[in-house]
């Protein structure tokens, strides 16, 4: 396409002379000024007001429609807490990465990985200085970057304990993955280790800081819709038939199976919601025998959780069934379902009550927030007022412990008691 330089420069006169600049603009923006209706000014309604340097709006909307989210109030980028991320496979790059841009406290800092060409696009992506990717050979000159006050271990779980005791060694708080290690013994020594350097250190266990789930355990707690009588948690999901060589199958990289990975989400999640410490466990693993890919930990687990209330909780996690991961509470004068209750996003409520004469299911609409972002968060306000994170470390050594006991009764066919938390 050509332009006609004329017409655009006439074009341009007329454009200037329309919003009052240039020449005889400021007389003819007065008289436009003069000329045009009054409009109401704006009022407080309007404007809303800046309270404890926060941005507030007061409600405009009805008492039958649900209030607005509160606007959010991040901090400057030099008052965030600067991550380094160690380890940049898919969990990293996927969700972590991209989280940070919804989070208001925190910012990636500093990258490690093994593999220089992937560390620098991902620095480009994300803003991170050269300077500030390192090697794993490099992982302790982290001591001496300022602008790191936390570092994110996202490796295989095998790798957790290492990681971990370097970051705290060089003086940095510590968010390690999910699960903690990949036994009780390296969870304790991870968590004197933190002790030992002052430092902080807090499980990735995400669904502490999803709405649904919290709301959910709300209820439960609350006893909003009487006892809770029923608890079911289903976490399964497929692995490709070529994946054997993949570190999820490796004992010393995983320290299990489907356990660890998937089914620590229905065994986590069922103290956090109930708020109640499992008394005995009982467990059931399967692999389909001459398998590649279970030569060394389990496909299938079936296990229950007894609690102290009473309350029985039924979980399966599996390599082998399709994607699928719901939780169901049957409680007194409601059930409960969570169909998508441990993805990453899209979690449902959909609460099943009497309504009249029959039956209805209502589904609760929560605003939605990313779980990562609101982790990073919750983990940076602790470093920042040095308080303690609602998952440190002692929260995964606990599941260690229930995960043992669940191996351990798998493996004897008889229920396992625990001994007190
Ligand atoms: P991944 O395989 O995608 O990434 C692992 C990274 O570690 C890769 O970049 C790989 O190159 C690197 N690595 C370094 N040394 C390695 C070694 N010896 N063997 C294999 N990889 C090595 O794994 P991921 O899914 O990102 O999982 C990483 C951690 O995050 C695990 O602890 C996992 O349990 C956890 N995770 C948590 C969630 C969650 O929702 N919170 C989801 C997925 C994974």
């Amino acid at each position: 396409m050509t332009h006609d330089t004329t017409t655009l420069a006439h074009g341009r006169r007329s454009l200037l002379k329309k919003i009052g600049a240039g020449g005889t603009g400021l007389a003819l923006s007065a008289a436009a000024a003069a000329a045009a209706p009054r409009l109401p000014a704006p009022s407080a309604i309007d404007t809303g007001s800046v309270q404890n340097g926060k941005v507030v709006f007061p409600a405009w909307r009805g008492e039958a429609d649900a209030p607005s989210a509160p606007t959010p109030a991040p901090l400057p980028p030099e008052q965030r807490v600067g991550y380094a991320i160690v380890g940049l496979g898919r969990l990293a790059l996927e969700e972590i990465l991209p989280a940070f841009g919804e989070s208001g406290q925190a910012r990636p800092v500093a990258l490690v990985s093994g593999s220089p060409e992937k560390m620098a696009t991902v620095a480009k992506q994300y803003g991170i200085k050269p300077e500030s990717c390192y090697s794993y050979a490099d992982f302790d000159k982290l001591r001496d970057n300022p602008e790191v006050k936390a570092v994110y271990i996202v490796l295989p779980n095998g790798m957790h304990r290492e990681y971990v005791e370097r970051a705290a060694a060089a003086g940095k708080h510590v968010l390690c993955e999910k699960p903690l290690a990949t036994s009780s013994a390296d969870a304790r020594a991870m968590i004197a280790a933190c002790d030992r350097a002052g430092v902080q250190l807090m499980v990735a266990y995400r669904i502490h800081y999803q709405p649904h789930n919290r709301r959910v355990r709300q209820f439960v707690q609350e006893k909003t819709f009487g006892r809770l009588v029923g608890y079911t948690a289903v976490n399964t999901q497929t692995t490709a038939l070529n994946a054997a060589e993949q570190w999820r199958h490796k004992k010393a990289l995983a320290g299990g199976g489907s356990l660890p990975d998937i089914g620590l989400y229905c065994l986590n999640t069922a103290r956090f919601i109930t708020g109640q410490e499992p008394v005995e466990v009982y467990a059931h693993v399967f692999s389909p025998p001459g398998d590649a890919r279970y030569a060394e930990v389990e496909e299938t687990v079936n296990f229950s959780l007894r609690f102290p209330s009473g309350l029985v909780v039924q979980c399966l996690a599996s390599y082998g069934a399709r994607e699928d991961k719901w939780q169901r509470f049957e409680l007194e004068t409601a059930s409960i379902d969570m169909p998508s209750a441990y993805e990453y996003q899209g979690q449902r409520l959909l609460i099943g009550q009497r309504q009249g004469d029959t039956k209805g299911q209502t589904e609760l609409t929560l605003p939605p927030k990313n779980q990562f972002a609101a982790e990073l968060d919750h983990f940076a306000e602790c470093v920042t007022r040095n308080r303690k994170s609602d998952t440190p470390g002692e929260e995964g050594l606990r599941d260690h412990l229930l995960m043992e006991a669940i191996y351990r009764s798998a493996a004897t066919g008889q229920p396992v008691k625990m001994k007190p938390a």
